[in-house]
C-alpha cells in the first residue's frame, strides 16, 4: 500500500472507497486488523505521545480524517489522495456489506447511544450488528464486555471511546478479543444515533467541517487550538528537514 508519513505517522495513501475495499479484504485473510482514523489533533498529541504513535504506527491501515491532515501532506511534498472520515468510512463499509453475513458490534458513546445508532443503521443498510455497550466503563464492567464479544464473536468491532482511549484499548486487547477488524472511530456512534448531526455538505466539500463543529459545540475550542499548533509543528518538522 502506498504510504505517507505526517509527523512520524504512517497514513495509507488511499481514497474513500479504496479504504472500505481494504477492509473487505481484511475480512478474508484469517488476521486481525486495526484500522484507525487520526485527525490533526491526534497527530498533535501522538507527537508528544510516544507509545500513542508507537500504536498508530502498528495500525494496518491509518486513514486521514481530517483536512488538516491532507494539507500536512501537500506541505511535506506528497498529497493524500483525499480526506477519508472515520465516519464515511463506516457508512460507505455498511454499504457494501448491506445484506450480508459479516456481523458487527458497536462499542462506545453514552449510554443508548450505541443501540440507538444500531436501530439507525440496521434499518438503514440491513446489516447483523450483533451487539452494543456504552463505553463508560470500570474493570467489572470492562470484563463483562469483553467477554460478551468473545462470546458474539462480530467480524468488525467499532470502538468509538475518542482518542487516544479508543486506540490504546485496542491495542491492549486484540489479542484478548475474537474478532477480525477493530477500528476507532471516535465520536461515530452519535453521528449514526442522530445525536449529533453532521456538517452539511457544503461545510465538508470546503473543508470547513471543523469550523461547524466549532460553531455547533463552542466547548471543542480548547481542543481546536491544537489545529494551528498542529500546522506549525508539521512546518517546523519539514524545515528540519526530518
Ligand atoms: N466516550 C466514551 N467513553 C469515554 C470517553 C468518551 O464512550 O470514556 C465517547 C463519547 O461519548 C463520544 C466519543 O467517545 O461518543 C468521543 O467523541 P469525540 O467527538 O471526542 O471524538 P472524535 O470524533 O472527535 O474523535
Amino acid at each position: 500500500m502506498d504510504k505517507v508519513n505526517i509527523l512520524e505517522v504512517d497514513f495509507s495513501n488511499i481514497t474513500l472507497d479504496e479504504a472500505a475495499d481494504k477492509m473487505l479484504s481484511f475480512l478474508k485473510d484469517g488476521k486481525k486488523h486495526m484500522i484507525f482514523t487520526p485527525n490533526s489533533e491526534i497527530l498533535y498529541d501522538a507527537y508528544k505521545d510516544s507509545e500513542f504513535k508507537k500504536i498508530l504506527n502498528s495500525a494496518d491501515m491509518n486513514v486521514p480524517d481530517g483536512i488538516g491532515v491532507v494539507y500536512a501532506s501537500a506541505i511535506n511534498g506528497k498529497k493524500l489522495k483525499q480526506r477519508v472520515a472515520g465516519y464515511d468510512l463506516c457508512l460507505n463499509l455498511f454499504e457494501k456489506l448491506k445484506n450480508g453475513d459479516k456481523t458487527i458490534y458497536f462499542f462506545g458513546g453514552a449510554p443508548k447511544v450505541a443501540e440507538n445508532a444500531k436501530e439507525k443503521i440496521e434499518k438503514k443498510y440491513k446489516i447483523k450488528i450483533i451487539g452494543t455497550s456504552d463505553g463508560y466503563f470500570d474493570d467489572k464492567k470492562e470484563k463483562l464486555i469483553i467477554d460478551e464479544i468473545n462470546k458474539l464473536s462480530p467480524d468488525i468491532l467499532l470502538v468509538g471511546l475518542g482518542a487516544p482511549k479508543q486506540e490504546k484499548w485496542i491495542y491492549k486487547n486484540i489479542n484478548n478479543l475474537n474478532a477480525k477488524i477493530f477500528m476507532g472511530v471516535g465520536g461515530s456512534f452519535d453521528g449514526f444515533s442522530g445525536a449529533v448531526k453532521r456538517a452539511p455538505d457544503i461545510f465538508i466539500k470546503l473543508g470547513l467541517e471543523w469550523l461547524y463543529r466549532l460553531i455547533k459545540q463552542p466547548s471543542r475550542f480548547v481542543r481546536m487550538l491544537k489545529l494551528p499548533l498542529f500546522m506549525l509543528l508539521v512546518i517546523k518538522h519539514k524545515i528540519k528537514g526530518r
